[in-house]
């Protein structure tokens, strides 16, 4: 049985955090500057209800990213009551169909009492799902589905809701079943217009015993908290509801939630809610939080007087009205620099980077945050084709997008795809986990080219630059590679200096995934790439606590490594992992020793080359790293 409500670690770390919580005081000043409100009375019209004590009182906000905020009498059980017709509105929508259930329940508001019998004169339909009539209509549509089971299914769902079994308070039930003639006229009126297509009486037995469910303040936060995520519970991962009938229930919250108060709800708290008899009330913000209170006096309407008080108090209070969101100012390009302002971690021959020089800016990396909802789409897509005009390759880097919706990845498909086919180049990095899965037969990962790291694609984009821009002479120069180190960083050598070196310097070939050097080797050897790829990978900890191993530099032909620890005569502090089949021209250090001894001169001139092609690296990491700081 899952039951991660009582036993949520993160829970716990509340409990014992030492220092105040904001949101847990906020919640500590709503309980006390209601707790002395004495309007309101408690329910008696179902004979068990009128035992409520009326001083009971619990606020409750469960959030969308899985925390809780308790104050009062929140593990206190009362039955559900009304609040079960948003969800058996849900579940009938799940378990028959939309149409089907468009042809028993209307979806207007009725501006009548919940217990009104509200039935379109011709059809006799129930004007909304939320109303009593509307609500057995609908537990009669999921009674007629299953007979045997229904009473199950409900408690099974409602275990998904609220990420615990809930049980039937029988008292009440039976309380309810003995009184409620009301309740079976409109039963048998539903009949009548053949709403309901059977024996009224198994329907309205199952309309009894879902008002009869069992619940605490905390377990109707997490149904709220379960509709702000588009039917995925957040505390269980359960995905009881899908989003289609989640904007449905949460629409019709919203205008019939609170009866004949609904309007001046919506009006004055601007927040879906439903109410139940019992003392319960849930309210939902969309995307953020669900709020439920306990008190069981109720006004004239039949709700919740603390309720209604503590839900407008937070709307006013702390700006949660849906119709009072916060603008979304342009938040959705984190940063957008030109391609010269951030290299690879490849490093390259003096010949590449002076193909490359010219040509970089045609690069233009673009870093995209947040939610790429409509809103994100729009300013995304303003962004890429204002700068299409001016660049070849366009790196759009995903890392820190949260989400991107169903809905308008489709646009996001169909922007780029456009540039795409207007010539640019796009390279997508770090989307692996986003699902751009768009609802056409093709995705955009299918025809974009997508990077796990934002260096791979840099590197590719410096690829794609090199492919068109290099001249063909040195296109061959990655090839066989020269017989003698004469590229790179020896090049400012003398031939005769160059023929010494080659003698003391031995070839040796890797395949790819061999370790050239393991960190913790003594730093004996000096390697000049000939051909092939060369990978120096390190493991990091990031701020996260978790350890990724990166890449922190690639050597290609005419480039050359392990110089620190050769000069340093320390031990190596990473592994330089061969990529492709290649070969190096490697010095040892007797060798060095012995090349001192004969020619010092051939030894101050590969020193001299060493410290300019260290100074150069150096120069450039430190410039890279100062640019990061300004963005
Ligand atoms: N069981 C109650 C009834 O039908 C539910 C009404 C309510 O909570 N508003 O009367």
């Amino acid at each position: 049985m899952p039951d991660h409500l009582r036993d949520d670690d993160r829970l716990r770390h509340q409990d014992a955090d030492r220092h105040a919580n904001v949101i847990q005081e906020l919640l500590g000043e709503l309980h006390a500057s209601f707790s002395g409100v004495r309007e309101g009375r408690v329910a008696d019209y179902i004979p068990e209800l009128a035992k409520a004590c009326p001083d009971d009182f619990g606020i409750v906000i469960a959030t969308s990213g899985g925390r809780i905020y308790e104050i009062g009498d929140t593990r206190k059980e009362f039955t559900i009551q009304s609040i079960s017709k948003p969800f058996i509105y849900a579940l009938a929508l799940k378990t028959l169909s939309f149409d089907f259930m468009a042809s028993k329940i209307d979806v207007e508001p009725s501006g009548e009492a919940f217990n009104a019998i509200s039935l379109d004169p011709d059809s006799g339909k129930p004007r909304n799902p939320m109303i009593n009539a509307g609500a057995i209509a609908a537990s009669a549509q999921i009674c007629d589905a299953d007979p045997g089971g229904a009473v199950e299914l409900l408690l099974e769902y409602f275990e998904e809701l609220a990420g615990r079994r809930l049980t039937i308070n029988e008292d009440v039930y039976r309380s309810e079943k003995e009184t409620g003639h009301r309740n079976r006229a409109i039963g048998h009126l539903l009949r009548n217009f053949n709403i309901i297509e059977s024996d009224p009486e198994p329907a309205l037995d199952l309309y009894f015993q879902q008002c009869a469910i069992s619940v605490t303040c905390r377990d109707l936060a997490v149904m709220a908290a379960t509709l702000a995520c588009q039917g995925r519970n957040p505390f269980t991962g359960g995905h009881p509801l899908s989003y289609d009938i989640t904007v449905r229930v949460l629409a019709l919250m919203g205008t019939c939630g609170m009866y004949d108060f609904a309007g001046q709800w919506l009006h004055d708290v601007g927040i879906p809610a439903k109410s139940g008899v019992a003392g319960g009330v849930m309210a939902v913000i969309p995307g953020r939080l669900g709020i439920a209170t306990y008190s069981p006096p109720l006004d004239n309407f039949g709700n919740s007087v603390r309720g209604v008080a503590v839900c407008r108090q937070l709307s006013v209070g702390v700006g949660l009205s849906l119709f009072n969101q916060y603008y979304q100012a342009d938040a959705t390009i984190r940063r957008s620099y030109q391609g010269s302002q951030r290299k690879s971690r490849r490093w390259r021959s003096d010949r590449e980077l002076e193909v490359l020089a010219p040509h970089r800016d045609e690069v233009r990396i673009i870093h995209v945050q947040g939610v790429l909802d409509f809103g994100g789409i729009e300013q995304l897509a303003s962004e890429l084709v204002r700068l299409s005009n001016d660049v070849r390759i366009l790196i759009l880097d995903l890392a820190h997008v949260t989400e991107c919706p169903m809905e308008s990845s489709d646009l996001l498909d169909r922007q780029l795809c456009s540039i795409e086919d207007d010539g640019v180049e796009i390279l997508l990095s770090r989307a692996g986990r986003l699902p751009l899965v768009s609802k056409t037969d093709w995705s955009i990962t299918d025809r974009i080219d997508a990077y796990e790291h934002l260096d791979s694609a840099l590197e590719a984009a410096e690829e794609l630059l090199l492919s068109w821009y290099r001249p063909q002479a040195v296109a061959g120069g990655s090839g066989g590679g020269p017989d003698l180190p004469e590229q790179g960083f020896l090049a400012p050598l003398s031939e005769e200096h160059r023929r010494l070196l080659a003698e003391c310097m031995v070839r040796r070939a890797f395949v790819a995934g061999d370790f050239v050097i393991r960190r913790g080797d003594p730093g004996d050897e000096l390697f000049l790439v000939r051909s092939g790829s060369f990978d120096i990978a390190l493991d990091i900890k990031t701020g996260d606590g978790h350890c990724h191993s990166t890449r922190l530099a690639t050597f290609g032909p005419g480039l050359c490594f392990g110089e620190i620890g050769f000069v340093a005569q320390t031990p190596r502090t990473a592994d330089i992992i061969a990529t492709q089949p290649g070969e190096c021209w490697v010095l040892h250090r007797s060798d060095f020793e012995a090349l001192s001894a004969s020619h010092p001169d051939v030894v101050i001139a590969l020193l001299k080359a060493l410290t300019c092609d260290i100074g150069a690296k150096l120069s450039q990491t430190s410039v890279q790293l100062t640019l990061m700081e300004h963005y």
